[in-house]
């Protein structure tokens, strides 16, 4: 039964992932629903359904566009794999509570902005405004103990990131800080701050990663993004541990 359940949330993973990758590369364009079907990105054949497939499709054509050849991204198998190992780690570990409902609402959240991001180097204001509701409800129903946290978080996020804003003079822009602000939103102070220590972490790694293999120079904008999100699936996997860790340093 739990082999089960795991395989169907993986595999609903897999498409959900298929479908953020869609959002994530039209709602930046305003086109989520006036291209019906899924195109090469070469060649603007449509594609048939058997290349439509999550991960599968792209392993059988070995990445490659069946008539043009051309690459396909590998991003875009990533994510839907991602997607689907991220909808059944939130199932492993909080089973079925209001917070696998969180797990499941923040990939949907964090999938398709780093789609967006990187394809763009922008996080749409249209996916924070669809979400931000949907996470207000959820607080709403299920709240930090206690509830004020959440105004805490977000105030804090908000101030914080600003004043990064100000200092770094265009490393973050107005999209990472609302994108850090609703975080602050549902993960409270505490857990905002490993949030932020995470992302720039990552950030930081991320970017001299990037400059060794792309040999780009320091003044190359990087997309922040998906090192937030992946700050804040880091948090709301193992945020408590980390957490009761640090303080059982001292
Ligand atoms: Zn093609």
């Amino acid at each position: 039964m739990e082999l089960l359940l795991s395989f169907i949330f993986f595999t609903y993973g897999l498409i959900f992932g298929s479908f953020f990758n869609v959002v994530g590369l039209r709602v930046p364009n305003k086109t989520l629903f006036k291209e019906n079907r899924s195109y090469c990105d070469t060649c603007e054949r449509t594609l048939t359904w058997t290349e439509l497939i999550p991960v599968f499709s792209y392993l059988v054509q070995r990445g490659k566009c069946k008539k043009c050849h051309q690459p396909i991204s590998i991003l875009y198998p990533l994510m839907e794999l991602g997607t689907g190992i991220l909808f059944v780690l939130s199932y492993w570990q909080y089973g079925w509570s209001h917070q696998l409902v969180l797990g499941l609402l923040l990939v949907s959240l964090i999938i398709p902005i780093t789609v967006s991001d990187l394809a763009y180097k922008k996080i749409p204001n249209r996916l924070l405004l669809f979400f931000t509701p949907l996470f207000l409800v959820y607080r709403f129903f299920f709240p930090l103990d206690p509830f004020w946290l959440t105004l805490m978080g977000s105030l804090l996020a908000f101030v914080l990131i600003f004043l990064v804003i100000l200092v770094s003079r265009g490393g973050m822009g107005i999209g990472d800080l609302k994108y850090f602000t609703l975080f602050g939103f549902i993960f409270g102070p505490i857990q905002f701050l490993l949030l932020f220590f995470l992302s720039t972490l990552y950030g930081t790694l991320g970017g001299l990663i990037t400059m060794r293999v792309k040999k780009v120079g320091k003044r190359t904008k990087i997309a922040f993004g998906p090192y937030i999100g992946l700050a804040a699936l880091t948090v709301f996997f193992t945020g408590e541990q980390i957490i009761s860790w640090y303080l059982s340093l001292f």
